[in-house]
């Protein structure tokens, strides 16, 4: 048996499906996941020292590549000093400052521990600041595992959700009104209907968790004009998005600008944060200062806040960004050319640092879109990319990620070992 093997063998027994995220998992492509034993730059080995180029970057935060030597070097000088205090510190205003500045929206954030908290807490504050109980969320749009959020489109327009998790009561989800991403029409609808009680719409202004979907042009102005018109918050959940496709996350290049954003993931630069914030209004209404509880033992961390420091000063380098979107062209270019000489039917699409591939001709618009590709056609390419030392997202219901350490020959010998797959894909 091999070393992966063993080990996921050996975790089964002691975690339920031997991973701490069911995504890890492989569930869905089949097969061992790898057991990562270290990483370095665009590159992580597994239990058999076999080395992959890393297209997940931690699902996101290793924009700078694994371990930059700054970034360790800030965590190690952060540990020396105590690992938490639960009293605030003076790193946590900086990184504070560096959002506000960089974010368009943000007059005010607070820091929490993880994505899902900033998705919950941001929630409960619209509802709290509005007086008001229902929510919108888009199919195929993750934000996180909060009870409200677990759910699907109920069996007709405009009905409220059913729970896509066991554990999650129907009553829970009562006042989440699922729509389908990039529907313009069926907001305003909705807003036609229930505008008096809708507290907020949350959205990924660039969804990245049903692979890789843009905003159909105008879909996030609309959002912003019924929020605005009706007085509900729109929420950007930019926990994927942010710092990860430009330096000002989908509000900068969009120029539509929410009233509260979540962030996590890139701002952390590995280590575990989220944030939420936005108009200083709405802020105002979180305990201390107003009704709304919101809180963390570990919020604000000393050395996950050290992290995300350095990273977002590494980021704000002139031509980061450029550099970082010439590489993940670079890939997504190189993958469709490959494809189109096999005769696969494929496409790609990419901004900033995040890409998605679909085995389909065309490039998805919703989720039903990504669902019609050729999924087995993915987890063949998938497991022929994995044996040639490439690692993709085990689902092709997931977006990639480039960091600024995959140089040119990092991605020149990705689109060989897919030219050799899709070889392999058309001879099948
Ligand atoms: C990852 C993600 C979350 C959840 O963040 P966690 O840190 O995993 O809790 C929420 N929203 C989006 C858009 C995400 O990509």
């Amino acid at each position: 048996m091999s070393r992966n093997a063993e080990l996921f063998e050996r975790a089964c027994r002691s975690i339920p499906g031997g991973v701490n995220s069911p995504v890890r998992a492989f569930r869905s492509v089949g097969g061992t996941p790898r057991f990562v034993a270290r990483a370095q730059g665009p590159y992580f080995w597994d239990a058999e020292d076999k080395r992959y180029i890393d297209y997940i970057g931690s699902w996101g935060p290793a924009i700078l590549g694994h371990a930059h030597p700054k970034v360790v070097k800030a965590v190690q000088d952060a540990a020396v000093h105590g690992l938490s205090y639960g009293a605030p510190t003076e790193a946590e205003i900086r990184i504070a400052e560096l959002l506000i500045e960089r974010m368009p929206s943000m007059q005010q954030v607070r820091l929490t521990s993880s994505g899902t908290e900033a998705t919950m807490s941001a929630i409960r504050l619209a509802r709290g600041a509005t007086g008001r109980n229902k929510i919108i969320k888009f199919e195929g749009c993750y934000h996180g595992h909060a009870d409200s959020l677990l759910v699907k489109a109920g069996s007709g327009l405009l009905t409220f959700g059913n729970p896509t998790s066991a554990g999650v009561p129907a009553e829970f989800v009562a006042h989440t009104i699922v729509l389908d991403f990039n529907d313009s029409q069926a907001v305003v609808q909705a807003f036609e209907a229930h505008g008096n009680d809708i507290a907020c719409v949350i959205v990924e202004p660039m969804a990245g968790n049903m692979n890789l979907v843009k905003p159909a042009s105008g879909f996030l102005q609309t959002l912003r004009d019924q929020c605005t018109a009706h007085g509900a918050v729109l929420i950007f959940d930019e926990v994927m998005t942010g710092f990860r496709v430009g330096p000002q996350g989908v509000q900068g290049i969009t120029g539509v600008t929410p009233d509260l954003t979540t962030l996590a993931k890139v701002i952390g630069g590995g280590m575990p944060i989220g944030a939420f914030g936005g108009r200083k209004d709405i802020m105002s209404h979180i305990a201390p200062l107003g009704g709304v509880y919101q809180a963390g033992t570990l919020s604000g961390n000393p050395v996950a806040v050290a992290a995300g420091i350095t990273t977002l000063e590494l980021l704000g380098e002139p031509g980061f960004y450029d550099q970082l979107s010439q590489q993940t062209n670079k890939l997504t270019a190189g993958l469709c050319s490959a494809a189109q000489r096999h005769g696969i039917d494929f496409s790609a699409d990419s901004e900033g640092g995040m890409f998605g591939i679909y085995f389909s001709k065309s490039i998805p618009t919703t989720l039903d879109d990504v669902s019609a590709s050729n999924i087995e056609q993915f987890k063949a390419f998938f497991h022929a990319m994995l044996d040639r030392g490439v690692y993709f997202a085990p689902s092709a219901y997931e977006a990639g990620f480039v960091s600024c350490m995959h140089d040119d020959a990092v991605i020149e010998a990705t689109v060989e070992a897919a030219d050799a797959a899709f070889a392999s894909l058309a001879k099948a």
